[in-house]
């Protein structure tokens, strides 16, 4: 394999050549049903017509002027997100790391704002928020920091899905300003908030005066049936951080604030080059009018249910499946032991899938799937998941 790269992915030997919709072919011609769309990003699958024509029509009269300038498209994106929100304000970046982080900068002026001069933020065991230092020190991964301490300061951790240890939070902590939570974890192994506990942790941060702040990079834009998961519990968050399926495939992030939150930046509190360019923007735009235009909120919903009830039915007589778990395309099937053999093993039977912490196979199918593919996908990963139940022992058993 190349060498010029620096050494940062154990990266499948496979190099993909096109796409189309839900499929995908490499440089041997082999095609492969998509499972996983570049992780939660091909919103609407591979080479979409609309989506592509959109982005060569921008990128023939305009990809990028600086945010010196106002840009047409950006503000249209803009309102656009607040409208489905029901946010007020979008500050653009380019990744979900930089999402996050100007959800912890704004978290922390809202603190120094309010005089206090070393504000703190509640923050989850694993958590994943990025790669960057700040956002590495919000994750709860050992495996992510070790290596890169000092950490950035000022995050308080949690159990997540516990609403006891808030209220200690609470209790006994005067500098906390603000929560980062992931409504569903996705790194994390798809662990599912529980409605209650949102609305909960909505109700700790009213009382005392916290922003509410939900990382949404992975299950935002449609992918839970809602185009944000904090929908399904009917309230609104201060902050709302988003990237990886927004674009489509372009590189884009957004930060969205609400009330006292919208007000916290000023100029040249933050800033990127890069975020929210013509290019990006008119892309993000084509991604969300094509989600509404053609239900796919709805469509996820019901492909979903589809995929995690064929699994459950048939799976249902094979020992070594924990839980079938997610909400629409963000969904998630725990073994009782390691998976992660059967990331290379999908991959030669032509699924593309991916398993995180450690033992949960993880699929983030694009919004367009249909029944059919959604069938045949169940039907490839069932029999790869008693095969390799089959062929792995179980934990603490004598090996087959
Ligand atoms: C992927 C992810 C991030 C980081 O996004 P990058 O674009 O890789 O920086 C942050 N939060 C969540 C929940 C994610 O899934």
């Amino acid at each position: 394999m190349t060498s010029s790269l620096m050494n940062t992915y154990g990266r499948q030997s496979v190099a993909f050549t096109h796409g189309q919709g839900v499929w995908m072919w490499d440089q041997n011609g082999k095609r492969y049903l998509d499972g996983l769309s570049g992780i939660a990003v091909n919103t609407l699958g591979h080479a979409h017509p609309y989506l592509t024509k959109v982005i060569g029509e921008q990128a023939s009269r305009l990809m990028h002027t600086s945010n010196l300038y106002r840009i047409s498209e950006q503000e249209n994106l803009a309102d656009k997100l607040t409208s489905i929100s029901g946010m007020d304000n979008v500050f653009f970046c380019n990744s979900g790391c930089e999402a996050n982080e100007a959800a912890i900068k704004l978290a922390r002026l809202y603190g120094h704002q309010r005089g206090n001069e070393n504000p703190a933020i509640v923050v989850m065991e694993n958590a994943f928020h990025g790669r960057t230092l700040a956002t590495l020190s919000a994750t709860g991964n050992r495996k992510v920091q070790a290596g890169f301490e000092p950490l950035v300061a000022g995050f308080v951790r949690v159990p997540f899905d516990d609403i006891e240890s808030v209220r200690q939070v609470a209790a006994h902590n005067r500098n906390v300003v603000a929560v980062l939570v992931e409504p569903i974890q996705g790194e994390g192994g798809i662990n599912i908030g529980a409605i209650e506990y949102l609305r909960a942790l909505r109700e700790i941060c009213d009382k005392n005066e916290w922003l509410l702040m939900l990382d949404e990079v992975q299950c935002g834009i449609g992918r839970t049936g809602q185009w944000f998961a904090y929908q399904h519990a009917e309230f609104k968050p201060d902050v709302v951080t988003l990237a990886k399926g927004l674009g489509g495939g372009v590189p884009i992030g957004a930060c969205l604030a609400s009330g006292a939150a919208a007000q916290t930046f000023k100029p040249g509190n933050h800033g990127s080059t890069f975020g929210g360019n013509s290019l990006a923007s008119a892309a993000a735009l084509a991604v969300l009018d094509t989600v509404e235009r053609d239900g796919l909120r709805a469509n996820a919903e019901k492909i979903g249910t589809r995929i995690r009830g064929g699994l459950a039915a048939a799976l249902k007589d094979t020992s070594g499946i924990t839980e079938i778990r997610g909400r629409g395309l963000m969904i998630g099937v725990q073994l009782d032991r390691p998976a992660g053999d059967l990331v290379g093993m999908s991959l030669e039977a032509g699924l593309l899938l991916n398993v995180t912490a450690d033992n949960v196979i993880r699929l983030l199918p694009a919004l367009v799937m249909n029944e059919a593919e959604a069938d045949e996908l169940v039907g490839i990963l069932a029999r790869l998941i008693r095969e390799f139940l089959e062929r792995k022992a179980a934990p603490g058993t004598a090996a087959a």
